[in-house]
């Protein structure tokens, strides 16, 4: 059974009533409900689907994962669908791929490699097609941090709910 409130696997759930819903949620959750509320009529209160608590998991794992960012060392690198971002933005400025390829004095051959991910730019590259194109092809990545030894670790939010 998962909790659908903390999202924890416990052996047992406790129907209770939050804010006219019914959620199963853990021992440690359920003083948070209201479980004297009668059996709801239907319709009013639902029981959350399946879809609720895929969401309720993927905001908890967005958590651990702000909190990894936190930890680790923070590297930029090139999006997935850089080829796909590059297009959209010629395509958005109503250049070709010729028209592009001139004004950036950039072979189109290879700007054509580039819009497929056929081909990874460069750095100069890259900054050259950011600033043609008003985008950002890169993103910070957390590259993970090493456990212990001087670390400067900042109290984050995820920090707080977990100690709570
Ligand atoms: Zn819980």
């Amino acid at each position: 059974m998962i909790c659908e409130m903390c999202g924890k696997e416990v052996p047992v759930t406790k129907p209770v009533f939050i804010e006219g819903t019914k959620l199963e949620v853990c021992p440690n959750c359920s003083k948070f409900g209201d479980e004297r509320r009668g059996s709801p009529t239907r319709g009013s209160a639902p029981a959350p689907s399946a879809q609720v608590i895929e969401q309720r998991l993927q905001r908890r794992e967005q958590r651990m994962q702000v909190k990894d960012v936190y930890r680790g060392s923070e590297s930029v690198e090139l999006i997935d669908d850089y080829g796909g971002e590059i297009r959209k933005a010629r395509i958005a400025k109503g250049m070709d791929l010729e028209e592009f390829a001139a004004s950036i004095l950039e072979k189109k051959g290879t700007l054509a490699k580039i819009e497929s991910n056929d081909l990874v730019p460069d750095d100069k590259m890259l900054k050259k097609l950011e600033k043609a194109l008003d985008i950002k092809l890169t993103e910070s990545v957390s590259t993970g941090g090493r456990i212990g030894g001087g670390q400067n670790t900042k109290m984050t939010l995820s920090d707080f709910i977990k100690k709570k």
